[in-house]
């Protein structure tokens, strides 16, 4: 185990990293990291050095003259600090002025042409790199990254879920689609995951339910968006708080333990049990249908008719709807679901009715 991954497994969840969007002076940098100071709760700081801004004349960042106050700033405070970088030169600076931990942002990990300048940027330095997941959902695209650094002998890795962009959304700047970060945890386990609830919601009111979540889904930590004078900040304005705040925010977390405890492990594997036997015999049901889907295609061959029914279909879409409150199941659902049996049942219709016809990965 390497040092910042080790510091985040012996630490009490959350591991907490905190810290301005970007450094915009002397004062300021000084100013919130000793009120972060004071809270005892932060682990390591984060501030922005260059900010890969949107619009061209949004504030990048004061670049490599911040560099100095940020690393006395942390010095002072006792806190380790870390930055993002996107280039090669951006990296060659931070570890020249002393910056502990660098990040790759998302709008970075997207690109691997970038990721590999970095990860050779980085070859033979063993400096911790948390990484930031793309801006689109792409899971292969945040493994490629960290195998590109792991490729570069960097071993001290951590993820960092931001959340993906879409066009709008009415709650989140970026959508946190979970499923993803649990995807790396199951590819990448023995990786840390924070949690980056400031830029997924963008909004500084939706803080504490992504932060609940993201420990109820057993994250690791959390990176949050601190300033002294938040609604002045030159960036990310709404979606940064006080020192204060964050100290609120934290006592708000209801924090719940991975392990069952042993007097309660026969009841816990007494429900699982009952839950794979149900989750077996859905199987089996889908399994039984799909041989009935054979039937039909055979039927629908010999008599020369469409393997899709429009008007059918939309009648069992409809009815399987209506169920959705009596069954406490979303719509949303068993939508889902009847498309993906749908789907699967069009496979066996054709495999019967069309055998050529099926690509090498349906069959
Ligand atoms: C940031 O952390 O300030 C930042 C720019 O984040 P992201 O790469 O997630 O947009
Ligand atoms: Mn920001």
């Amino acid at each position: 185990m390497n040092k910042l991954q080790q510091l985040i497994s012996e630490t009490k969840r959350p591991f907490l990293v905190s810290g301005p969007c970007s450094v915009e002076s002397e004062e300021q940098i000084f100013t919130i990291i000793r009120d972060l100071k004071k809270t005892g709760k932060v682990n390591l700081l984060r501030a922005g050095i260059w900010k890969p801004r949107t619009r061209p004349d949004s504030f990048e960042g004061l670049g490599e003259m911040a560099l100095p106050w940020y690393v006395q700033a942390s010095k002072e405070a006792g806190i380790k600090c870390s930055t993002e970088i996107a280039n090669a030169k951006h990296v060659e600076l931070a570890l020249k002025h002393g910056v502990d931990v660098l990040w790759i942002g998302a709008r970075t990990t997207v690109n691997p042409f970038t990721v590999q300048e970095i990860a050779d940027a980085l070859a033979g330095t063993n400096v911790p790199i948390m990484i930031k997941n793309p801006i689109n959902p792409d899971l292969s695209l945040w493994l490629g990254a960290f195998e590109r650094l792991e490729k570069a002998g960097v071993s001290d890795l951590v993820a960092i879920h931001r959340g993906f962009s879409v066009y709008t959304h009415p709650k989140y700047r970026n959508v946190p689609s979970w499923e993803i970060p649990i995807g790396l945890k199951e590819k990448m386990p023995e990786i840390p995951l924070l949690c980056d609830p400031s830029h997924i919601t963008g909004n500084r009111k939706l803080l504490l339910e992504v932060s609940q979540k993201a420990m109820d889904l057993n994250f690791n930590g959390l990176m949050i968006e601190t300033h002294h004078n938040p609604d002045k900040a030159w960036s990310d304005a709404e979606q940064q708080i006080t020192a204060f705040q964050l100290e609120e925010l934290l006592a708000s977390l209801h924090l719940r333990s991975s392990i069952i405890p042993t007097d309660k492990l026969n009841e816990m594997e007494h429900m699982r049990e009952k839950i794979a036997n149900l989750d077996e015999r859905i199987f089996e049901m889908l399994s039984a249908r799909m041989r009935i889907s054979e039937e039909v295609g055979v039927y629908k061959s010999k008599n020369n008719i469409t393997i899709l029914q429009e008007q059918h279909w939309n009648a069992v879409i409809e009815n399987n709807l209506k169920k959705s409150e009596s069954l406490g199941l979303t719509p949303k659902f068993i939508r889902s679901m009847i498309d993906a049996i749908h789907q699967e049942s069009i496979r066996h219709q054709i495999r019967v009715m069309n055998p050529d016809q099926l690509g090498s990965n349906d069959k």
